[in-house]
């Protein structure tokens, strides 16, 4: 007799019995390769690892932008500086 597979799938609301066979053994167990607890952990750790990365990603963009305003900023400021230094200069000369 061949086995079955020990996970459950959700279907309308209702829990039932998974129907697919029982191919890889676990703590006891029969699981189909969709239900197999060792695979569903790697997938999970797979799904955390990516979503990790993206926002990791994000952060940098993020930072990337900071640094970007801020140096506008600073060459705003630093040319607020100088033309107010030219008009001075030519203040003095009138
Ligand atoms: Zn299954």
């Amino acid at each position: 007799m061949s086995k079955q597979c020990s996970g459950s799938v959700w279907r309308r609301y209702n829990c039932y019995r998974c129907s697919l066979a029982g191919v890889l053994e676990h703590d006891g167990g029969w699981w189909c390769s969709e239900h197999h607890p060792p695979t569903v952990q790697a997938r999970k750790d797979a799904r955390e690892a990516e979503k990790q990365a993206a926002l990791a990603a994000i952060h940098s963009a993020r930072r990337l932008v900071e640094r970007d305003q801020s140096l506008k900023e600073m060459a705003l400021e630093w040319m607020r500086r100088e033309k107010s230094a030219v008009v001075k200069e030519w203040e003095e000369e009138l």
